[in-house]
């Protein structure tokens, strides 16, 4: 504790490799004692169906309220957590928690939860999210699994585990689509339910029309794969425009809303009804 200062010094001031190690270090050894200290919170951000204008589902995204360093975003502690394997138990409090959450919204509303490749690796990720539906009461079938395309280089295991939470009734999505290693034709192999298109290429729209081709080429083979396809990091108009144009049925991003705590989330899905939170034309 008494490094504290010291800690967030390191942060602004990257200067020295000592102090970066010492700073990862530290962090490492506060991630272990954060989720007995109930230090980890659910954001929620939208899903909306293009067509009806619509939410349609939350993704929840965890944060870590660290007592000095404040909000730490997920990009900067899961990496850590899956080296030490404090995912292990993070993820299923992560899985307990949002389907908790979820029980309060409406029926059609569904769940997304980010799914480690190490927890599909280690095993226990079927019992984790048997657990979390059982002690919720959620229907499977308003749970949704993100995995990224690393889970398509994984073992047998992984993919043993992806095909028990689909017998369960559970969706699993393909994340981040197009920044990893997924070929074409494995988005027929592993039969997703929903793919989403990394927000790189949604960034790129309007300037590339490589993007543009990317897009169009993914939305257009989904539709024939029958898969659904949600557009990621939606920030402009603009960009709405070029991906319904493209046939991009549902869209996330903060141009209809950034993740909020859990308590401002009622007030996003009353808004597919209500005018406030539809996107402004
Ligand atoms: P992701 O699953 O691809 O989540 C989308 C990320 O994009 C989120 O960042 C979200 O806040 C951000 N985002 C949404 N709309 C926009 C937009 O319009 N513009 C921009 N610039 N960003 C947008 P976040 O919450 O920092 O999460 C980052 C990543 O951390 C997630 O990427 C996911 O891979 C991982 N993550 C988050 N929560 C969990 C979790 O509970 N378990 C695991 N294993 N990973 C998680
Ligand atoms: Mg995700
Ligand atoms: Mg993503
Ligand atoms: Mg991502």
């Amino acid at each position: 504790r008494a490094k504290a200062a010291g800690r967030g010094t390191a942060i602004v001031f990257e200067e020295g490799m000592d102090m970066v190690v010492q700073d990862q270090h530290a962090l490492e050894m506060d991630l272990k004692f954060a989720l007995q200290r109930q230090e980890f919170e659910l954001h929620y951000q939208p899903v909306v169906n293009l067509t009806t204008k619509a939410v349609c589902g939350f993704e929840a995204l965890v944060r870590w309220r660290h007592p000095q360093l404040g909000l730490i975003a997920p990009n900067r502690f899961i990496p850590l957590a899956e080296e030490t394997g404090i995912i292990v138990a993070l993820g299923e409090w992560v899985l307990k928690r949002a389907a908790k959450d979820a029980m309060a919204w409406p029926d059609q509303i569904k769940l997304a939860v980010n799914l480690s490749p190490v927890q599909l690796r280690q095993g226990s990720i079927v019992e984790a999210a048997a657990a979390a539906l059982r002690s919720s009461g959620l229907a499977s079938s308003r749970l949704e699994l993100e995995v990224t395309e690393s889970v398509m280089l994984a073992g047998a295991q992984s993919r043993e585990a992806l095909e028990t939470l689909r017998s369960m009734g559970i969706a699993i999505v393909l994340d981040d689509f197009g920044t990893g290693y997924a070929s074409l034709s494995y988005l027929a192999d592993m039969s997703f339910s929903k793919i989403k298109i990394d927000r790189g290429f949604i960034a790129h729209l309007p300037t590339h029309a490589t993007s543009r081709a990317i897009v169009g080429a993914i939305t257009n083979l989904a539709r024939e794969l029958d898969i659904e396809v949600t557009a990621e990091g939606v920030e402009t108009e603009e960009q709405l425009l070029i991906l319904k144009a493209a046939g991009c049925t549902h869209a996330q991003g903060y141009y209809f809303a950034r993740p909020k705590p859990i308590d401002d989330v009622e007030c996003e899905w009353n808004a597919s009804v209500k005018p406030a939170v539809r996107p402004t034309q």
